[in-house]
C-alpha cells in the first residue's frame, strides 16, 4: 500500500537535533515524523500516511482507553559504515506483531505494510539515526482500538502507528551486570493468557512487581511460571540465557517457549549465532533450584538477559524472598561478551551478515 508522504514544514533545527542525539537516553525524544494507517471492517487497511509527529485526538470513549486492546513492537535501525542505514529483522517483528494481533482479536497488519512503514519513517528521519557506536534509532510500531463505545468486544476500527526515538544505552550502566528479583508474589502470565503477545496490559501488570524489585535493591524482575512459581520464564523486557560450562565446552540453555513468555527476536537470533560459533544450545525448562544449585556448584558459569533495547546484559546477583546468590564472579562473563560483540558487529555492519538479518532502507 502506498504511504502518502506529508512531511512537516518545521522540523527540529540541526542544532536541536544534534543536542538530542548527544545524550538520547531511552524513549525520551522522538523524531519529526510518524506513520499512521487505519483499518475498519468495511475497508480493511487504508489511508497510510507519514505525517508530522504530534498528539492524537481521541474521543474519551475510545475503546483502547478502557479495555486495553493494544499491541506494540520494538526494533532498531543502525547506521552502517558506508553511510547507509539498516534495520534488524523487521520481518520478524512484523510476524510477531501479527501473532499478537491474532491473540488480541485485532486485524493483522500485512508484513509488507509494516516493513514499508519502517522504510518510510527511517528514510524521512534518517538524520535522526545516531552515528555513534552503541546508539541506534529505536522504532516503536503499535496498534490501538479506535472505535468509540464502552461495549466489551473487539473494536471494528483500529489505527496502526509508528514512531521513532534515538536510543543510547537502555541500562544507564552499560554492560554492567544487573541484580534481579525472583518474583514469587506476582505472576506475569498464565497458560492460555497473553504472555506470548506484546500487549500493553502485560507491562501494566508488571509494574507492581518491578516496584517490589526496586524496593529490594534489584534492577529487574525475573518472572516465574504462574502455577508453581518454580520455573524461570523471562525478565521484565528481556529473555534469559544460562551458560553451562566454559570455553569450547560452553552450552547455552534458555527457557523453552511455553506460550507464557515473549518469543524474543534477540533470543532467537542468539540461538542461531551461538550455534554458528560452535556453542551448544538447548531450549528447556529451568527451575530456580537448578539456577541456584548450578551457580553454587559451578555448573552454570554465566547468566545473561537479551532483548532489542540492551542486546545482552549480564545478570550478576539473584535475590528472592527465600535466598540470594551471585552468578559466577558477579561480573560480565566471556560468553555474554562474545555473543554481545558478535551481535553488535552484525547490527552495526562491521561483520558479515550470513543470515540476511539487516534490512537496508
Ligand atoms: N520479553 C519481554 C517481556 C519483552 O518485552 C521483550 C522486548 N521486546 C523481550 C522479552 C525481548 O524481545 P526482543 O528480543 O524481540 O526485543
Amino acid at each position: 500500500m502506498p504511504i502518502e508522504l506529508k512531511p512537516t514544514s518545521s522540523p527540529l533545527s540541526d542544532a536541536e537535533r544534534q543536542a538530542a542525539l548527544a545524550d538520547p537516553g531511552f524513549g525520551r525524544v522522538f523524531t519529526d515524523h510518524m506513520v499512521l494507517a487505519r483499518w475498519d471492517s468495511a475497508r480493511g487497511w487504508h489511508d497510510a500516511e507519514l505525517v508530522p509527529y504530534g498528539p492524537l485526538a481521541l474521543d474519551p470513549a475510545t475503546m483502547v482507553l478502557h479495555y486495553g486492546q493494544e499491541i506494540f513492537e520494538g526494533l532498531k535501525a543502525y547506521a552502517q559504515p558506508d553511510g547507509g542505514v539498516a534495520v534488524f529483522r523487521p520481518d520478524a517483528n512484523a510476524a510477531r506483531m501479527a501473532r499478537s494481533a491474532e491473540r488480541m482479536a485485532m486485524p493483522p497488519l500485512p508484513t509488507e505494510l509494516f516493513v514499508e512503514s519502517v522504510e518510510a519513517l527511517v528514510r524521512q528521519d534518517v538524520a535522526w539515526v545516531p552515528r555513534d557506536p552503541g546508539k541506534a534509532l529505536y522504532l516503536r510500531p503499535f496498534m490501538i482500538a479506535t472505535e468509540v463505545g464502552l461495549g466489551v468486544r473487539p473494536a471494528n476500527s483500529y489505527t496502526y502507528l509508528l514512531i521513532a526515538s534515538p536510543a543510547g544505552a537502555y541500562f544507564s550502566r552499560g554492560v554492567q551486570p544487573v541484580t534481579v528479583w525472583l518474583s514469587t508474589e506476582y505472576t506475569r502470565a498464565a497458560p492460555g493468557g497473553t504472555g506470548a503477545a506484546k500487549t500493553g496490559g502485560n507491562y501494566a501488570a508488571s509494574l507492581a512487581a518491578q516496584h517490589e524489585a526496586s524496593q529490594h535493591g534489584c534492577d529487574q524482575v525475573v518472572w516465574l511460571d504462574a502455577a508453581e512459581h518454580r520455573w524461570v520464564e523471562e525478565m521484565g523486557g528481556m529473555n534469559l540465557f544460562f551458560v553451562h560450562g566454559a570455553g569450547a565446552h560452553a552450552r547455552l540453555v534458555t527457557p523453552s517457549l511455553t506460550g507464557t513468555l515473549l518469543p524474543g527476536i534477540t533470543r532467537e537470533s542468539l540461538l542461531t549465532l551461538a550455534a554458528d560459533l560452535g556453542l551448544g544450545v538447548e531450549e528447556r525448562r529451568i527451575s530456580t533450584q537448578d539456577w541456584r544449585e548450578g551457580n553454587e556448584n559451578g555448573e552454570i558459569t554465566e547468566v545473561f538477559a537479551c532483548g532489542t533495547a540492551a542486546v545482552i546484559t549480564p545478570v550478576g546477583v539473584v535475590k528472592s524472598a527465600a535466598a540470594s546468590w551471585t552468578v559466577g564472579d558477579g561480573g560480565a562473563g566471556p560468553v555474554a561478551l562474545q555473543l554481545r560483540q558478535a551481535m553488535l558487529d552484525i547490527q552495526h555492519g562491521t561483520a558479515p551478515d550470513p543470515h540476511g538479518w539487516m534490512h537496508r532502507v
